[in-house]
């Protein structure tokens, strides 16, 4: 795949921390792919990322 050279101030692949918001309280939560996808403030788990605004849903197990 060619790379196309834009100056890409995004965030460094190695770390990925989402932001996600959350469906019910709408706090902002830093996620990363290791953590379970959880709002830290009211313990629910439909989230929305932030900047796609689409929503994602896990599944609790
Ligand atoms: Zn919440």
């Amino acid at each position: 795949m060619e790379a196309s050279s834009k100056t890409d101030s995004t965030i460094t692949p190695t770390k990925q921390i989402m932001v996600y918001v959350c469906g019910e309280c709408h706090h902002d939560n830093e996620i990363r792919q290791k953590d379970s996808i959880r709002c830290r403030e009211c313990g629910y788990r439909i989230m929305y990322k932030k900047r796609t605004k689409r929503l994602v849903v896990f599944d609790a197990r």
